[in-house]
């Protein structure tokens, strides 16, 4: 009766489960208040590692319309660690390719421009590829050229022809998120010059289970990758990874730089190092992947503990940011607004609405302050340092912050010199 759904490298049947964490709506589905009033769909977030090329990824179930639709809210400028992310990516990649107004730049999945902004400011020419209109209208509004269209081998020589191969192709935050990783794949090929350098960012499989990440598991998130798996990915377009840094971003991710597999020449120490650490956590054969489940039912039940206990004592829980990770969080907890009764975003086009599934208010961060809430529960836990910063007031009234993950931990914000506890 189920359908077998096959492997995006190797069509290899997938039977082994990862993590099962049931069904929910789509995380970036934010309903306005009409929206609440309406049904949701729940699709499943089942996830499976194949057994031939170990691949761990969540099969295409979501209609692609359901997931970019005209509600889809994100901005990467209404972050501030992102934006200055990017200000030294630019940096780095301008030193390390020389970069200069004779080469030129390409990014995949642009978004609103955030990253071009510093290839533009240094006068080095570059294109933004950006499937989502509103986000793409929003680059253009800020001077990137932006193309609005989905990437694949057929969008990908199409652009090549009309303005060139890139030197430097970026495709930061987005190798995970494709359902058709071959055509992806070669679509990026596509787009890099023959001596052209591509890089990628993704979460590490590794700090995922690690730190038991289970939230990052949503279904935009398609894929989640060791470095041997991106190996095998990126061979799918005739490319090589020839280096890798490993980032503290969303929890600790890969940067990979690939090449085509022809001009790539041996890796780099750094990748023969990674893989080896890979290998020495039981990440190339199944072992390492086995017992995720068990780890994310502690998260689940410590959290529900701690919830339950603290509305029993009669004390207030909050929210604070309404990322994607949060509502795989809530919505696998089965946490709703009597657990929690709002949370709040920076980003004004997530205020007045609901979280997808939960329906939690989602309100302006000003609510906390207005609420004086015992705990705020932190859902953005990759943005730890950047939020316990903003949230150092709440200490003014005892406040307390929690974070669900790795573990339940529940810490006192600091107060800013000169502010005292009131
Ligand atoms: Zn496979």
């Amino acid at each position: 009766m189920n359908p077998v759904r096959s492997c995006r490298i190797c069509a290899s049947p997938l039977t082994r489960t990862f993590v099962d964490l049931g069904a929910a709506p789509p995380c970036e589905a934010i309903l306005s208040a009409d929206g609440a009033e309406k049904g949701e769909t729940a699709y499943p977030l089942h996830v499976r590692i194949c057994e031939r090329c170990l691949l761990v990824q969540l099969p295409e179930v979501v209609p692609a319309e359901e997931i970019f639709t005209a509600e889809y809210a994100y901005f990467s400028s209404f972050s501030t660690s992102w934006i200055e992310h990017a200000r030294r990516y630019t940096v780095a990649m301008v030193e390390r390719f020389g970069l200069s107004e004779d080469s030129f730049v390409v990014e995949v999945a642009s978004n609103d421009g955030y990253l071009l902004q510093h290839f533009r400011d240094a006068g080095i020419p570059c294109l933004g590829i950006e499937p989502t209109a509103n986000t793409a209208a929003a680059a253009v509004e800020r001077g990137i050229p932006t193309e609005v269209v989905f990437l694949g081998e057929q969008t990908g020589s199409d652009i090549a022809a009309r303005h060139g191969r890139a030197d430097l192709v970026a495709a930061n935050n987005v190798y995970a998120h494709v359902p058709d990783l071959a055509d992806f794949t070669k679509g990026l090929a596509q787009l890099l010059a023959p001596t052209g350098t591509l890089t990628m960012e993704f979460p590490h499989l590794a700090r995922l289970i690690e730190q038991r990440q289970y939230d990052t598991i949503y279904h935009e998130h398609f894929q989640y990758y060791t470095l041997l798996t991106a190996q095998r990915a990126v061979a799918l377009g005739g490319l090589s990874i020839v280096d890798v840094e490993e980032l503290p971003t969303h929890g600790g991710s890969l940067r990979i730089y690939c090449r085509h597999s022809q001009a790539a020449g041996e890796p780099s120490a750094a990748v023969r190092d990674l893989l080896a650490r890979e290998q020495a956590a039981g990440l190339h054969g199944l072992d390492g992947h086995a017992g995720f489940e068990d780890a994310v039912r502690v998260v689940k039940r410590d959290l529900l503990r701690f919830l339950l206990d603290a509305q029993e004592r009669g004390e207030s829980v909050v929210g604070y940011g309404a990322p994607g990770k949060g509502n795989t969080l809530l919505n696998h907890c089965g946490i709703r607004p009597d657990l929690l009764a709002f949370t709040v975003d920076r980003n004004p086009h997530k205020h007045g609405k609901f979280l997808p599934g939960s329906r939690i208010p989602v309100m302006a961060p000003e609510a906390i302050a207005a609420a004086r809430p015992d705990y705020v529960l932190v859902l953005p836990w990759n943005l730890r340092a950047e939020i316990s910063a903003q949230l150092h007031y709440v200490a003014q009234w005892g406040g307390r912050l929690v974070f669900a993950i790795p573990s339940l931990q529940i810490v006192e914000p600091a107060l800013e010199p000169g502010e005292e506890a009131r």
